[in-house]
């Protein structure tokens, strides 16, 4: 098995989104196919729209959840940027002539980005 910074809880907040999301995008979709179909009345859409909306936030909380555990695990920035894919972190030796570039951000630049941040919140 390979290490990584992810969990069992990452996956499951990331269905939670998925789903929500997937929700979101039935009720999106109804209500745009009634609209094209000339069956949107501004009755239907006022008792739509609440639903659709609630259904936005539903999964937008979903995904701050999900992307908050990925913070948590130091795999995100509060600015929601990936520090470095999961792999290469702890994985991926570096070569004789400096870090590897693996698609995520460098190690060493990671860490600079880290030590960044931890000085930021001192501040
Ligand atoms: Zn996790």
């Amino acid at each position: 098995m390979i290490h990584t910074k992810i969990c069992a809880e990452c996956e499951t907040l990331l269905d939670e989104a998925i789903v929500a999301l997937r929700q979101h995008r039935v009720q999106m979709s109804t209500g745009i196919s009634l609209n094209v179909h000339g069956y949107l009345t501004e009755e239907l859409r006022k008792e739509l729209a609440p639903i659709v909306v609630g259904s936005f936030n539903f999964a937008q909380t979903a995904w701050d959840d999900y992307c908050g555990h990925l913070i948590q695990h130091g795999l995100l920035t509060p600015a929601r940027k990936a520090v470095q894919s999961a792999v290469s972190v702890t994985h991926m030796p570096e070569a004789p002539g400096g870090p590897k570039h693996t698609g995520g951000v460098p190690v060493k630049s990671a860490n600079m980005q880290k030590s960044q941040r931890k000085a930021k919140r001192s501040i």
